[in-house]
């Protein structure tokens, strides 16, 4: 049986939080692993194609990938037997979900036999979005509804059980199938990054950003390759959705054996030109052996390094900051809240603001560029926290250099945070489909009358950024 495991071409909020390119690791990896599970795979990636492209869709989206009339050549070129159909969380988001509604429409016309699976495929590392896939399942017709399987969450330990019932005939019981968060993570024998053409991505990555318009701090671009050294997080933030469905939270933080990293960097370090890893793990420094155990590989394989996701201060050590200084040009750690009580009651991150302070003075000591992440707007946050939150980013930054990088906390749905929104009733009538522009954009939790309302923290964030040196 042959599985085609697509990535389609798509739309994206110009007001983006996360990496949209860097999506397609998941299915690079879900190919790998399917490929290890002896299935015979190909990928049809809209972003690794040389014709992959972005253009200015409306206002508000960007389209990102190929032409659907070329996607559409491209599939009607492949034979295949299941589509199995990345639905990341940019295409779950877009409000009327029509580029996974059109790409799983030209599956059924081009190939009207093979079955079609829309899966979420979460590796981790970026916003996990819960989303209604019943429209999928009872769409279309009743003999061809618009896809045939929906696997919501992690993939490996259902994918190949379904894909094993589909090729025997059998008609698996449910339509709609959660993951299980693996206990273990695989030791993947497979290279995730032969399945795309790395020199198309990378053309496809540098443009995506230069027509958003968004300049990166960490310089992500044409020589980034994603990469993930673990899974989870041993840590409950209350905004976080790393840990938002139940089974993740069950299974915590998970690693990559040495022998998987190592192979998967051989792998990195043999792409020309020399590229830098990106590191999309939730919680990187989590454990602090494997995380020393991942920069000394970086080291041996001469690889450059990016880490976008706040490390944990208290976790970082001066012999661990010196190492990363070799290796990053921007260290970006999360303390999240200036007041110690808000960062304990209301987040409930387990840090202490001590830990960041020494990490400032360490880098500053050592010449590492830092950066802090802030949230701001949480629920049951008073007005002296939210100050607290104000003055320690402008300490952060005048003591120690300090980028001071702020945003609103965001009800993702299935996180701690949004369970207490609706129990309080902070939010609105309904919320945003797309929830990106809600983390730089506007805030969606009224904190008033006891808090700050959203037009206040709007007024409030304009006022700092508009400080001498604050807008990095
Ligand atoms: S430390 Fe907190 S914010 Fe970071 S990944 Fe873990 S739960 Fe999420």
């Amino acid at each position: 049986m042959k599985i085609l495991c697509i990535n389609p071409p798509q739309k994206i909020n110009r007001k983006f939080i996360d990496y949209p390119p860097f999506t397609a690791y998941s299915l690079w990896y879900t190919a790998a692993y399917l490929c290890d599970c002896g299935f015979e795979i190909e990928v049809l990636d809209a972003f690794c194609q040389v014709e992959s492209t972005v253009s200015e869709c409306t206002p508000d989206y960007l389209s990102a990938g190929i032409p659907i009339a070329s996607f559409e050549k491209h599939l009607s070129r492949s034979n295949f037997d299941v589509a199995l159909v990345h639905a990341n969380q940019y295409l779950v988001q877009e409000p009327d979900k029509r580029s996974l509604m059109n790409i799983c429409l030209s599956i059924r016309s081009l190939h009207p036999g093979a079955k079609i699976i829309l899966a979420d495929l979460y590796t981790g590392g970026m916003n996990y979005i819960q989303w209604d896939a019943h429209g999928f399942l009872s769409g279309g017709s009743r003999e061809k509804p618009i896809a045939d399987y929906v696997l919501l969450f992690e993939a490996e330990e259902q994918l190949p059980e379904l894909l094993k019932d589909i090729e025997g005939g059998k008609t698996p019981h449910q339509k709609i199938i959660t993951g299980t968060a693996v206990s273990k993570l695989p030791e993947l024998q497979s290279n995730p990054y032969a399945f795309a053409d790395m020199a198309a991505f990378s053309a496809f990555t540098a443009e995506f950003y230069k027509t958003a318009g968004r300049s990166d701090a960490f310089d992500i671009g044409a020589d980034c390759i994603p990469f993930k050294t673990s899974r989870g997080c041993p840590f409950r933030c209350s905004f976080c959705s790393s840990g938002s469905i139940p089974r993740a939270r069950t299974a915590g933080w998970r690693e990559y054996s040495t022998v998987t990293l190592e192979r998967q960097l051989r792998c990195i370090a043999e792409l020309k030109p020399a590229r830098r890893v990106l590191l999309l793990d939730e919680s990187a420094n989590s454990n602090q052996q494997h995380f020393e155990t991942f920069l000394e590989l970086l080291a041996d394989f001469r690889l450059r390094l990016e880490i976008p996701n706040g490390l944990r201060a208290d976790l970082l050590n001066f012999a661990t900051l010196k190492k990363l200084k070799n290796l990053i040009s921007l260290l970006s750690i999360s303390p999240e809240c200036g007041s110690q009580n808000a960062l304990d009651s209301l987040v409930g991150k387990k840090l202490k603001l001590e830990s960041v302070e020494r990490v400032a003075a360490t880098c500053m000591g050592i010449g590492l560029p830092l950066a802090m992440h802030f949230i701001i707007g949480l629920p049951g946050e008073s007005r002296e926290e939210l100050k607290a939150t104000f003055d320690f980013a402008r300490r952060m930054h005048n003591d120690y250099g300090a980028r001071p990088w702020i945003q609103y906390a965001v009800p993702v749905p299935g996180t701690a945070l949004f369970n207490r929104c609706v129990r309080e009733g902070l939010l609105g009538d309904k919320l945003p489909a797309d929830l990106n522009p809600a983390f730089q954009g506007g805030p969606l939790i009224n904190n008033s009358p006891d808090g700050a309302s959203p037009d206040e923290l709007a007024e409030m964030l304009r006022e700092f950024y508009s400080e001498p040196g604050m807008r990095h």
